[in-house]
């Protein structure tokens, strides 16, 4: 559906209609218009006629952790990926695609090797999130977290992904705190000064996974616009307008960006004690090897001995190729 047609729609209604249908979809969580107790018969059945909310997926459930994959089929028929994460301590995690495939065609990535199709609109940001919302909900649990980790680059399609978390965010909406919500971005330069601008406190995300351009280019090739200096003078005029936390996800390749140089040589670029980095295990997408828990646990203390904050990601559904760099939807 349309979110700002649906808005409009209301206009020529009842002033507390729209609060009516918005408290269906997102704090009741239902699946059709004929769910909802509040609104005339009439008018759920002009709803379910122009603005349906049924959601067409398949799901993929991980036997090694608690991870659900949606396969999400969309009103064109492109199929797109979202992954739930339910953490043990009862949260809940939904990673979010942005875009149908990808413009960035990073090595590492298997997204990137789909190639970039469309941008994926407000609405369809949003039911990413609702569908998973109302299965939380037959458990009585809720969405903690969203991550824009899934497919695609959120700063290339800066309207609709801001737009989505408005929607996400507002307390006549889905109403989930912006500290809660992190956009991670490939370094694209004016997503980064945009979001400085935003009131909404959301957190930023940097994919590193190189300490030197020579070899951030080669795995990622929009390195050679946005290089790292233009990327991390973004990141500091950021931090210095937000004093807000930034993380910078290092994805750990064998023999690639895993050595004891590379470590050191990234510990001088975390200049700032509000930064701090993620270190992901690489889950493979064909041409890498992971790094050894070894080297990463060597990696992770130089780090630490240099002063920098070091997180580290459990890695989740692999086995259900819903992991990092492993979604690719299909057409
Ligand atoms: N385009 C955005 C968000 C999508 S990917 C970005 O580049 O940040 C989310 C994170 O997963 C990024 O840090 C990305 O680099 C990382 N990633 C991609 N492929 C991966 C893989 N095979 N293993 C682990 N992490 C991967």
């Amino acid at each position: 559906m349309d979110f700002i047609q649906f808005k409009k729609f209301f206009e020529t209604e009842p002033k507390y209609r729209l609060g009516q249908a918005q408290t269906g979809l997102f704090r009741e969580l239902i699946g059709d218009w004929q769910e909802t107790k509040s609104l005339p018969a009439v008018l759920k059945e002009e709803l379910n006629k122009k603005f349906p909310i049924g959601i067409l997926a398949e799901t993929f459930e991980s036997k090694d952790d608690n991870t659900l994959k949606a396969l999400i089929t969309l009103e064109d028929g492109l199929k797109i990926e979202t992954v739930l994460m339910r953490h043990s301590d009862k949260r809940n995690t939904i990673c979010v695609s942005s875009q149908f495939g990808c413009a960035m065609n990073c090595a590492f990535c298997a997204t990137g090797k789909m190639g970039f199709k469309r941008n994926l609109t407000v609405w369809e940001i949003v039911e990413q999130v609702l569908f998973f919302a109302r299965h939380l909900k037959k458990f009585e649990e809720r969405v903690s977290g969203i991550v824009f980790m899934g497919m695609g680059e959120p700063f290339l399609n800066y309207e609709n992904v801001m737009g989505a978390i408005r929607v996400l965010n507002d307390k006549d909406g889905f109403n989930l705190g912006a500290r809660h919500i992190s956009i991670s971005t490939a370094g694209i330069i004016e997503g980064i000064e945009k979001l400085a601008e935003e009131k909404l406190q959301v957190n930023l995300a940097i994919s590193l996974h190189a300490p030197d351009n020579e070899l951030r280019s080669k795995l990622m090739p929009i390195n050679k616009n946005y290089s790292l200096e233009k990327v991390l003078k973004a990141v500091n005029d950021y931090v210095q307008k937000t004093k807000r936390k930034v993380m910078f996800e290092y994805v750990m390749i064998r023999d690639v960006n895993d050595s004891e140089e590379q470590a050191e040589a990234l510990a001088k670029l975390m200049k700032n004690y509000l930064y701090f980095i993620n270190l992901i295990s690489y889950n493979p997408t064909g041409i890498f090897k992971p790094s050894s828990s070894e080297q990463i646990k060597i990696f992770k203390e130089i780090l630490e001995k240099r002063g920098v904050a070091v997180t580290q990601r459990h890695r989740f559904g692999q086995d259900i190729e819903g992991a990092c760099g492993q979604l690719a939807g299909k057409e």
